[in-house]
């Protein structure tokens, strides 16, 4: 069955150009109404990583959620917004700080919307969930267009894991700590959650060792929407340079039947796609070995090396300021403060790369294994 994702210019944050191409890409779909009912209750869900300014490029754009209220109050919906911020330990007391910082509560007041907090949980299956999505009739997937160092693309899929109640979030990261177990959780949550649209924040784009600082930010000038969170994702990973089916969020959910991914099923509106290509993105150090190796060798050899080939977390000395950001986040209590900086069991490391997400200064890189430095990587 064929997906409809549309892709339309934009080429700066400008308050009012932004809330016109938010609203030409839904246009371009056959309008608001088309996805969501008139005077319905939409929980709108923005990609809000951390307590940093929308600058920084790590967080959905606060001009681009105002753009989406406004396409919302078109159709007089009630409106919520509001995201379960990062896995920090003492995230849930800080999220209002996470607001604020991110630009979300200026929006959020001067369009009179409610912001809100995910305090109380549902058990689904397999993870808990924010009671918001039993509140409300609708969810809107706002996700920011990122590298990402574990699962390669953050973005439509990915963007509801922020959906699962406070700290629980380390408890998923620590239980599926394998890239392929992790991908199949996040498709668990979208298969649960199937947001009614998603409108992709591509103005500003990130690449390399995304998602949060230590990522490097590149001008997309793009906003891309639709209902197919596994299309949209597909679409992104053709402009990043990738195969649709080198995400492995995008592989297991087109697996499932929960999308599509086969581009040749994909209708574009607005711009065409070509010209929303530009270069390749650099990818995530953690990742990038396997698409340099992929059109080399067989996949059984390509599986084999990637049990081998480790990538590690250290922490650069001068850049840290010692926050503990990266403790509070890790999942596996891998690291330690200690008088002359960090330290890392690695024993005990999943290379899951929370604590790089969490860095508010860009302080963790990325080490390679000895097999990796072996074959050049
Ligand atoms: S040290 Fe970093 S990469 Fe290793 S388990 Fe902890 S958060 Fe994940
Ligand atoms: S590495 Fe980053 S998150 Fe960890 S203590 Fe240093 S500054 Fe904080």
């Amino acid at each position: 069955m064929n997906s409809r994702v549309s892709i339309i210019k934009c080429a700066s944050y400008e308050q009012e150009l932004v809330c016109a191409k938010v609203k030409e890409a839904v246009d371009a779909l056959g309008g608001i109404a088309g996805f969501i009912q008139p005077r319905s209750r939409v929980l709108v869900k923005p990609n809000l990583l951390i307590p940093i300014e929308p600058e920084s490029g790590v967080t959905t754009h606060p001009q681009v959620l105002r753009g989406v209220i406004r396409v919302l109050k078109s159709i007089d919906c009630q409106i919520f917004v509001g995201d379960g911020p990062c896995a920090l330990k003492d995230i849930p007391e800080k999220v209002e700080e996470v607001y604020e910082r991110c630009g979300v509560t200026l929006v959020c007041r001067e369009e009179g919307v409610e912001l809100v907090k995910f305090e109380n949980k549902r058990w689904r299956e397999k993870f808990p969930l924010t009671t918001w999505l039993d509140n409300c009739d609708y969810v809107v997937n706002l996700p920011k267009f990122k590298t990402h160092n574990l699962t390669l693309l953050t973005c439509s899929i990915k963007n509801l894991f922020g959906l699962v109640w406070g700290t629980h979030k380390i408890e998923l990261h620590k239980k599926y700590f394998d890239a392929n177990d992790f991908a199949k959780m996040l498709v668990d949550i979208y298969a649960e959650v199937k947001p009614a649209l998603t409108i992709v924040d591509g103005i500003v784009a990130m690449e390399g060792d995304g998602p949060a600082t230590s990522g490097k930010l590149r001008q997309q000038g793009l906003i891309v929407a639709g209902a197919d969170a596994v299309a949209l994702d597909s679409v992104l990973a053709v402009i990043m340079g990738l195969a649709p089916t080198d995400i492995l969020t995008t592989k297991e959910a087109f697996k499932r039947g929960l999308g599509q991914a086969d581009m040749k099923s994909i209708i574009i509106e607005g711009e065409k796609l070509q010209d929303a290509i530009t270069k390749p993105f650099i990818l995530p150090s953690a990742s990038s070995f396997k698409a340099k190796l992929k059109d080399m060798l067989p996949k059984f050899v390509l599986d084999v090396l990637m049990k081998l080939i480790k990538f590690y977390p250290y922490a650069d000395r001068i850049k840290c300021i010692r926050c503990g950001a990266c403790i509070k986040g890790c999942p596996n209590g891998v690291i330690s403060m200690k008088p002359k900086g960090l330290a890392f069991d690695y024993t005990k490391c999943s290379s899951c790369f929370c604590c790089q997400e969490f860095c508010p200064v860009a302080a963790i890189k990325v080490g390679k294994g000895w097999f990796a430095k072996l074959v050049g990587l």
